[in-house]
């Protein structure tokens, strides 16, 4: 991706740098050449030439661009399971993917870690997007994801002759999930999904507390994947299945809904960060009966709510690692939404408006390994940046509105915003 030239000088603003230290009232954030060169209280911003751009942040917040931690950039408005697999072709799903980056971008959101894809999409988004043809967060890809046959994802019979092969990688055993993984390092992923749990979406064969991987076959996944230097992460609501996940090595934990004691110490002792993707529950809770779910799956997300907040809780205050997004592009859950995760982890789960921030950037930033350039407004950092009305501390959820931000930048570029 293109960095601006030349220096750009952002003011007026409340500094929010992203590390969850205190925001500076009045700060101003200077890129030079796509890099921050300062980022600061504007009473020690060293003087700009004459010829450099200056943004105005208009008395509101200047904050690293957020950062989606689990993006699938393939979903969009899935109200049913054919929505997920057979219902478009690739060259559609493509097209869709497109739009969703585009989204992303214009709501904030400067990165992006998926969280599973159809075909290979996300690998080939990310090229378009990293070439400069067409606007969207940078991303790190998952290409398609990895479940155990009779899993979660493996919701066709056999009849219908569907193999899935789209969405997932159906494996049986050790050696087929070598083969996957083997499959996705040659698609030139950065990131293996996995499926090694359930999920209250499923409550009759797969429900929230069924392992659909065995540990043997998560083991597998992680070696083979860490040595293609690739990173492991898997969709995990049942305790045992996070247990197995992090016994065999995985390097990020999704939803981790049902985490007992022994599971958060597995979890801090490597400091593997989660994303609980939790905003998803409570829409399914409040919004599926408009779209016709079944009681005993809105019963199921409301168990899956309730404890994922309180495992999201104790991670926070045990010290460890939350990342922030999530499931983003269903029917009663659409792209676009994605800065509600953030309002909801102030009201309901209890996050303070800081920590959110945070959890949104820096957070985000690591899991997508690039924190050393990316997450935070510091000297050194690519210039990416989001300049929003008002004071985002007091009322989060000024982020969900459009309306509301002023310019995203990337690299030091105005790429978004009422002001571009
Ligand atoms: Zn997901």
């Amino acid at each position: 991706m293109r960095t601006a030239t030349g220096t750009t000088r952002i003011q007026h603003g409340q500094l929010i740098d992203g590390t969850g230290r205190p925001p500076i009232a009045d700060g101003t954030v200077i890129i030079t050449d796509g890099r921050i060169a300062y980022a600061g209280p504007s009473a020690g911003a060293p003087p700009t030439p004459s010829e450099a751009n200056t943004i105005d942040a208009q008395g509101g917040s200047i904050l690293p661009g957020l950062i989606e931690a689990h993006f699938h950039a393939t979903y969009f408005n899935v109200a049913a399971l054919e929505d997920l697999d057979v219902k478009y072709p690739v060259e559609y799903v493509t097209l869709l993917a497109a739009a969703n980056a585009k989204l992303a971008l214009e709501c904030g959101y400067t990165a992006a870690r998926s969280g599973g894809s159809l075909f290979n999409v996300d690998v080939w988004l990310k090229k378009a997007i990293e070439c400069d043809l067409i606007p969207g967060p940078r991303l790190a890809a998952s290409g398609r994801e990895i479940c155990g046959v009779g899993g979660l994802m493996d919701w066709n019979p056999d009849y219908r002759k569907i193999g899935m092969d789209g969405l997932v990688l159906l494996i049986n055993g050790a050696d087929e999930a070598r083969a996957a993984v083997r499959k996705l390092v040659k698609d030139g992923v950065e990131w293996v999904k996995t499926y090694p749990t359930g999920d209250a979406a499923s409550p009759d064969v797969n429900n929230h507390h069924t392992l659909c991987m065995t540990f043997e076959e998560m083991h597998a996944v992680v070696a083979t994947a860490h040595n293609h230097g690739l990173k492991v992460t898997g969709h995990c609501r049942a305790t045992e299945g996070i247990k197995n996940a992090l016994r065999a090595g995985y390097d990020a934990i999704e939803h981790g809904t049902f985490m007992d004691d022994e599971a958060l110490d597995l979890l801090l002792t490597r400091d593997v960060p989660c994303v609980p993707a939790l905003y998803f529950e409570l829409a399914s809770v409040e919004r599926g009966p408009e779209f016709g779910l079944p009681q005993a799956v809105i019963d199921g997300h409301q168990e899956t709510l309730e404890c994922g907040a309180e495992s999201a809780r104790k991670i926070l205050k045990a010290g460890g690692r939350i990342g922030l997004g999530g499931d983003y592009g269903f029917g009663w859950n659409p792209h676009g939404q994605y800065a509600r995760e953030l309002t909801f982890f102030v009201n309901y789960v209890g996050f303070t408006p800081l920590q959110v921030i945070m959890c949104a950037t820096k957070t985000g930033a690591e899991i997508l390994g690039r924190g050393h350039e990316l997450g935070t407004l510091e000297p050194g950092k690519l210039g990416d940046v989001l300049v929003a009305s008002g004071d985002v501390l007091a009322d989060i959820s000024r982020l969900e509105d459009r309306n509301n931000i002023l310019a995203v930048l990337q690299g030091g570029e105005i790429k978004a915003g009422t002001m571009n």
